[in-house]
């Protein structure tokens, strides 16, 4: 049976804006030794914007920005919503697509008319070297690159920046004050994560991770800290959320994160997640 002491624990941190589906993750919490985040909706706000393009013809971008719009309203990912805002300011002509595979973590493929497409990173795109030089400039600046390629070329390139979320630097130093282990698992490139870690203050980091990576990443930490936690808000990071002592979710991230989170943070506020701490080890000395 619960303890009185967990219960009120329990309806504390719900009151707060932390949802704990059970005791156990709220003593669990108390003894976490590492954390690990998601970057993309978790560390940063998960609203990108396209900051600059490239166009390798540059007197005719109407076919790429058409090419780009009519790929990317096949996928939710929010650097695509980002990218078709981004086209239909210049009213892109519609086509029709033949067939679309997503990438996980890479982009999106697409067939039109006789050319197959590609749109994501540098690893589906392959960009020649100038291009790959001008895109690293970018992704030092902390943007994400979307190159959109064919089977012959790069033709094109999006920069889309997101902002770090200005409660997680507070809640990193924290953190850190308390000894606790931090790092950064995202799907994107090196230069673009060593920019948004150190924007948020986070020591650790480990770019091109895909699903699998990131489990596998945190299966490697409980080797040096046997109580980690991980936030996330993608169905990119449900594994890894499953794998952790304590999986926890961003309120507005999709289901399946949620589902398999053991606490939410319903208003996407990291800084909930220092006093759910800070009541977890009061709760722990109570029971
Ligand atoms: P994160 O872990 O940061 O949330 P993801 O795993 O979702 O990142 O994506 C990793 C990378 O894959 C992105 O940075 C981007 O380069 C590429 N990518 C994934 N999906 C798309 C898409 N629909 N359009 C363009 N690029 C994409
Ligand atoms: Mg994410």
């Amino acid at each position: 049976s619960i303890m009185p002491a967990t219960l009120s624990a329990i309806s504390n941190s719900a009151r707060n804006g932390v949802l704990f589906k059970g005791g156990m993750h709220l003593e669990n919490l108390a003894h976490i030794q590492a954390i690990a985040f998601d970057k993309t909706g978790t560390l940063t706000k998960g609203e990108p914007e396209v900051t600059d393009v490239w166009f390798r013809d540059s007197l005719k971008p109407q076919s790429v920005l058409s090419v780009a719009k009519a790929i990317e309203e096949q996928s939710n990912h929010p650097l695509a919503k980002a990218i078709v805002t981004y086209t239909n300011q210049y009213e892109p002509t519609p086509l029709s697509i033949q067939q679309t595979r997503d990438i996980p973590g890479k982009g999106v493929k697409a067939d039109i008319d006789d050319e197959t497409w590609m749109v994501g990173n540098a690893e589906i795109a392959s960009p020649d070297e100038s291009v790959a030089a001008y895109a690293e400039k970018l992704a030092s600046e902390g943007k994400t690159i979307v190159f959109v390629a064919n089977s012959k070329e790069t033709v094109g390139l999006f920069a889309l920046k997101d902002t770090v979320r200005p409660e997680a630097k507070k809640l990193i130093s924290r953190l850190q004050k308390n000894n606790i282990y931090t790092l950064m698992l995202t799907g994107d490139n090196p230069t673009t994560a060593k920019s948004i870690a150190e924007e948020a203050g986070i020591d650790h980091y480990v770019a091109e991770c895909l699903p699998q990576d990131k489990v596998n990443e945190l299966q490697s930490l409980r080797k040096r800290y046997t109580q980690i936690a991980m936030v996330g808000d993608g169905v990119n990071d449900a594994p890894a959320l499953a794998t952790a002592n304590v999986g926890i979710a961003m309120g507005e991230g999709t289901d399946v994160a949620l589902e398999t989170a053991d606490l939410v943070l319903m208003k996407n506020d990291l800084s909930r997640l220092t006093d759910s701490i800070t009541i977890s080890h009061r709760m722990n000395k109570i029971v």
